[in-house]
């Protein structure tokens, strides 16, 4: 029987590609210009480092993780999501001793037993930006700079911009009491994992996909009424230096993230192209969960981007990077190919595209293959070439050809391809 790939879990096939390698690559230019260097985690860790840090009673972690014990009994989790492991690299390698170590990146694959439709995947990609040890709103409102930027340079239409404060412990504690005493009142309403939640993690309402509660949440007691003097003045300053690079938001005092560990500014960046399912990336601070995990007390914030909704948002016609020029062998017999292909082998050592054909077939096949390949140039050698001691190079947009002696024809044709553009 015909094995298939897991459901949910997808191929990228090399005619798309293309649009991947552009995006991670516009990604890494306009990070590293933010200060922010590349990290590169790994897709499976313990499993209580999630469960400790997204937090037990999110969706996530209560449903969604790949989880299975190893071979010797060891619990462990694909990564649902990449901060968590970040923040286990730089306490584990004590990365806070060096002041150089404060904005990281991280691009890849992650993993959640989602139901799968459009754009959502079992296996899905991210880029991730954190920022460790600082704090200052300015962090918060670069951090969202950045992030925009990013998705400005990628051409990706009507984006928005919507923020919120999380609060912190102390003015979490209010709040969480009159929200608590608000669902008391309502609970009959709430679906059965709300019912739930009211009492293991009230927060956890506002995820809710579900009519009714969605309904409910929106006249629910919201965080931001309920913010201390110190978290309100943070949040102005998040404001405040967003204002000062021209960036327009909107507050969205209902944005809580499907995560425990935010605190203070979150955001989320909106497109009205993605259906539901509207935010193209999102992040915001977290700054106990550094503590939580067993290191230093760090503030910390970040983001991550869903590389399969942006990529759906790409427009088609993006022209992804010129190739430079391809060559094509077309080698008639044994002999010239046996030339060909060291020619070929000596070209390629010199960065030039080169592709022949292996099975001896005509020349007109070979003319077709080479067009399929996008050849800008072919370079045919038959037993009549080789004979007078010179290979015919066809450059296929002017259909000009012309002779090459063989004697230093690789140099010839270097010469040629790098310039011929
Ligand atoms: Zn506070
Ligand atoms: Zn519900």
């Amino acid at each position: 029987m015909l094995i298939t790939g897991i459901k949910g879990i997808n191929d990228i096939l090399p005619d798309d590609v293309g649009k991947w390698q552009w995006v991670e690559s516009v990604a890494r230019r306009i990070f590293s210009n933010f200060g922010f260097q590349e990290i590169r985690i790994p897709l499976l860790e313990k499993t209580e480092l999630f469960a400790r840090s997204i937090g037990e009673s999110t969706d996530i972690v209560e449903k969604e993780m790949y989880t299975f014990p190893d071979r010797n009994g060891q619990l462990l989790t694909l990564r649902p999501e990449a901060t968590a492991s970040v923040v286990r690299a730089f306490i584990q390698h004590r990365l806070h001793l060096n002041p150089t170590m404060r904005k990281f990146y991280t691009i890849g694959p992650m993993f959640r037993h989602e139901r799968p439709q459009k754009g959502r995947y079992r296996q899905f990609h991210q880029i991730n930006a954190e920022v460790f040890a600082m704090d200052d709103p300015m962090v918060d409102a670069e951090v969202i700079y950045m992030l925009l930027v990013f998705l400005e340079e990628l051409n990706i239409p009507d984006v928005t911009l919507h923020i919120n404060s999380m609060g912190c412990p102390d003015c979490r504690q209010p709040f969480r009491k009159s929200l608590t005493e608000y669902l008391g009142r309502v609970s009959d309403k709430l679906c059965s994992d709300c019912q739930r939640r009211r009492l293991t993690n009230p927060l956890r309402i506002f995820d809710c996909k579900v009519e009714p509660c969605k309904q409910l949440v929106r006249e629910a007691p919201v965080l931001l009424d309920y913010l201390c003097n110190d978290c309100l003045s943070n949040f102005e300053g998040v404001k405040e230096h967003l204002t000062s690079l021209g960036i327009g938001y909107t507050i969205d005092p209902h944005m809580v993230r499907g995560l425990d560990y935010y605190n203070r500014t979150t955001f989320e960046a909106l497109t009205p192209h993605l259906g539901a399912q509207n935010a193209v990336g999102g992040g915001g601070r977290y700054d106990g969960l550094m503590e939580t995990l067993g290191g230093p007390d760090l503030p910390a914030t970040g983001f991550a981007i869903g590389m399969e909704r942006l990529i759906l948002l790409l427009d088609e016609k993006i022209e992804i990077e010129k190739d430079s020029n391809r060559l094509f062998l077309a080698c008639l017999g044994n002999e010239c190919q046996k030339r060909g292909f060291q020619f070929a082998q000596q070209l390629r050592l010199r960065n030039i595209f080169v592709e022949m054909d292996y099975e001896s077939r005509s020349l007109k096949a070979q003319m077709r293959r080479a067009d399929k390949l996008g050849a800008t140039h072919v370079l045919i050698l038959g037993d009549d070439e080789l004979a007078k001691g010179v290979a015919t190079l066809r450059n296929m947009e002017t259909s000009v050809q012309e002779d090459i002696p063989l004697e230093g024809i690789v140099e010839e044709l270097l010469q040629r391809l790098r310039s011929a553009m």
